[in-house]
């Protein structure tokens, strides 16, 4: 049951894409919840499964490589993964949106930013191409950019690559959604305009009440913007807890590696996490993370760790993070 203040709902979450010799499990069981005007973290390497999440969350998983095999997505109290597509496309768009990682490949380059603008205000909110207009010119004005009545009439190419993000900005908050699913929205930006970006997205979010899902593989992006969050490793919710406990106590050995291999103002040297993600094609045994942890025993390599609350609001798939023993970070047991 949905309560009130709950958006969306996300329940054991299964999702493979299939090929004509390959099945890879791709999501495997997530779940979490999303209250209005809330921001939540998903964070991983390429190939953990954040994408896919949000993908299957915006229904736009292909149709025949792929299918959620088990779990609910609901929002507002509709289980999207079972709503016919016709409903689906109101949705999108227009309730949820979407702002992807490069806009270059996203935006058209041989329409206007303003034709692009307007097809999607017309599309969804029945207004007249006039008035669609300027609402399309208010927006490039919300999202900062300058002289919006000139620029409203160039092409993609004349903009810059932080201009072209908030224009794709524009377009994804250009309905009011009450979700927006932002794809490593800042990644290909430099890290100035990778600020202004993400504090006009906090900016938009508190006029709009939006909740955001913010995946990214940078949990310093995750300290500054979001409120809760989940680690993501080969498909599988490997920690999740509030922004601030992950800040505070991070526990699982994956979440210890992806802090390890962060840009330190002090520190000349990054520690990469060692070795490679496993190949999801392949039938795994044990915790998805054993080949790659130092900490790994005999038990790993065979059975599968569950995420459990091992504190208030703090989950954690290791089979040495339990409420009775703890693994503490760099050896030992608590
Ligand atoms: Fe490492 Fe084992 Fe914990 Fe997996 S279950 S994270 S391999 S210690």
């Amino acid at each position: 049951m949905v309560d009130q203040s709950t958006l969306l709902k996300v329940e054991d979450l299964e999702v493979a894409f299939y090929s004509s010799s390959n099945t890879v499990k791709a999501v495997n069981g997530i779940s979490f919840n999303l209250k209005r005007s809330e921001t939540i973290g998903i964070v991983g390497e390429s190939g953990s499964g954040k994408s896919v999440t949000a993908t299957s969350i915006l229904g736009l998983l292909p149709p025949r490589t792929s299918k959620i095999e088990k779990g609910s997505i609901t929002f507002e109290g509709k289980n999207l993964v079972s709503l016919p597509a016709k409903q689906m496309r109101k949705i999108r768009g227009n309730e949820i949106s979407m702002i992807f990682q490069d806009p270059m490949t996203s935006l058209n380059p041989v329409f206007t930013i303003g034709n692009q603008l307007v097809e999607v205000i017309c599309l969804h909110q029945n207004v007249s191409k006039k008035e669609g207009m300027q609402r399309a010119i208010e927006m490039l004005r919300l999202v900062g950019i300058p002289e919006p009545e000139k620029r409203i009439k160039q092409y993609p190419h004349e903009f810059s690559g932080g201009m072209r993000q908030r224009a794709m900005i524009a377009i994804a908050l250009a309905c009011q959604p009450k979700l927006l699913i932002a794809d490593e929205p800042t990644t290909a930006l430099d890290v100035t305009v990778q600020a202004q970006i993400l504090n006009l997205m906090k900016d938009l979010q508190e006029k709009l009440e939006t909740a955001i899902i913010l995946i990214t593989h940078d949990l310093g992006v995750v300290w500054e913007n979001c409120d809760k969050v989940i680690v993501m490793y080969a498909g599988n919710a490997v920690e999740a807890t509030s922004t601030e406990n992950l800040y505070e106590k991070p526990l699982h050995p994956y979440t210890w590696g992806l802090l390890d291999s962060r840009v330190k103002p002090d520190e000349d040297m990054l520690t990469p996490v060692p070795g490679s993600p496993p190949d999801l094609r392949n039938e795994i045994k044990g915790c998805a993370f054993a080949t790659r942890c130092k900490y790994a025993k005999e038990v790993c390599f065979e059975k599968k760790p569950s995420l459990i609350e091992v504190e208030k609001d703090h989950s954690v798939a290791c089979h040495f993070q339990k409420n009775d023993q703890r693994l503490v970070r760099d050896g030992g047991y608590q």
